[in-house]
């Protein structure tokens, strides 16, 4: 089969990877507009759960993953400077540069084509001049775009505004810290990826943005500004920056995932909000179920419908959490009178997919200071 990739995001190159594991003949080309050290961003999380998908999918990047992995087990929540941990959540931290390194190293090992510094501004002649062109070109996919008529994407541009950091403050596990100033609420979603450096991702409602007076405020200012409302969290470390901007989260959904043979994954077929940090996981999981497709059958049209039938289920219970996380921090302010126990308890029920019964056994310690308020 000839198969033509655009976007070597973990999506591209984890579909790259199986296809071509399962079939040398296949001839796979990925065409992808950076560079291989560009990258957006600083770490990504994956659950126990996903890493065990994925070792079953490829041991051998599996082995390269875990080998760089920083790994915790409790969500940190910090509310009128207390701290209530919240263990039994068991997860790991990996740059995402470094994931792409890894998933680039394995794919060219496989004998993938990689084409860098390549964009593709219409998909057309790629499309005709292979079996199954993928398009993993991310949240603002142009594939998606140019075949609109086609997917009829459901696009939902949040209110919400979010910022992507790094810091040299290492937070040991998923800590949501909470702080308050004049212009409003503030909340900072933090983990450890790599033994000195820790994703540092800031958000907050329109009216605080506002009232903060971000508009004005360039890069560095806009980093002085956070780093004060976090000081005791960030103990001194800067906010550090790589092309950092504001952004809207974006919430993608699509009525039809391909169209004769060109096929939507990863963030370009879906997003789910990064406060329940699966994106990079739904990403590679969407290359499994789509390589496992193909595996059971050749033909272009059965193995997507498959891949349709057996994976909307999936993202739509995923894309439901995430909606009622994103629609919690949409509302933080409204829980800013909680004790922080209360709030922390909010919090882990907050997409339903964790109920009291589940913290009773996963976190028992948290539930006996939580019942005795
Ligand atoms: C603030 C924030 C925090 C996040 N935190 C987490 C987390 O903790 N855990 C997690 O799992 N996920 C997280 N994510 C999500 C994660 O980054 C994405 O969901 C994931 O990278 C999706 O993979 P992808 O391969 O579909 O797309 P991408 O990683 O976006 O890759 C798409 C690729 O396509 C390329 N491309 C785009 N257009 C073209 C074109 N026209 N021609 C050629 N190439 C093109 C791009 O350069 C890019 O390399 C977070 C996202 C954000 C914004």
């Amino acid at each position: 089969m000839k198969i033509n990739i655009i976007g070597g995001g973990p999506a591209g190159l984890y579909f790259a990877i199986l296809m071509k594991k399962a079939n040398a003949a296949h001839r796979i080309k990925i065409h992808e507009r950076n560079g291989p050290d560009d990258t957006f961003g600083w770490g990504v999380v994956f659950s126990g759960k996903t890493l065990a998908n994925l070792r079953a999918a490829d041991a051998e990047s599996h082995a390269q993953i875990t080998k760089q992995f920083e790994a915790w087990d409790n969500v940190d929540v910090v509310h009128h400077d207390a701290k209530i941990s919240i263990h039994g959540n068991s997860f790991s931290g990996i740059a995402r540069l470094q994931l792409l390194k890894i998933l680039q190293r394995r794919a060219e090992e496989l004998g993938v084509e990689i084409e860098y510094r390549s964009e593709i501004q219409d998909a057309e002649s790629l499309k005709n001049d292979c079996d199954v062109l993928l398009a993993a070109d991310g949240v603002n996919s142009t594939v998606r775009l140019r075949y609109a008529e086609q997917f009829q994407p459901e696009l939902d541009v949040r209110t919400n505004r979010y910022i992507w950091y790094g810091t040299n403050q290492l937070f040991h596990g998923l800590t949501l810290t909470f702080r308050e100033n004049d212009a409003g609420v503030f909340a900072a979603h933090s983990y450890k990826f790599n033994s000195s450096t820790s994703t540092f991702i800031v958000e907050c409602d329109p009216n605080t943005w506002e009232q903060a007076g971000f508009a004005q405020l360039g890069d560095e200012q806009t980093r002085e500004y956070l780093g004060n409302v976090f000081a005791v969290d960030l103990n001194g470390q800067p906010l550090l920056s790589n092309n950092s901007k504001w952004i809207n989260f974006l919430l993608v959904k699509n009525k039809n995932w391909f169209f004769e043979n060109v096929v939507l994954i990863g963030d370009a077929l879906h997003t789910a909000h990064f406060s329940i940090g699966s994106g990079t996981k739904l990403a590679m999981e969407d290359a499994i179920a789509l390589a496992d497709a193909f595996h059971e059958r050749t033909d272009v049209d059965e193995a997507l419908t498959n891949f349709t039938s057996k994976r909307r289920p999936v993202i739509q219970d995923y894309q439901a959490a995430a909606f009622e996380s994103m629609v919690w921090f949409e509302n933080a302010a409204r829980y800013m009178g909680l004790s922080p126990l209360e709030l922390a308890y909010s919090l882990m029920t907050r997409s339903g997919r964790v109920s009291y019964e589940d913290l009773k056994r996963r976190a028992p310690e948290f539930i006996r200071l939580y019942e005795a308020g």
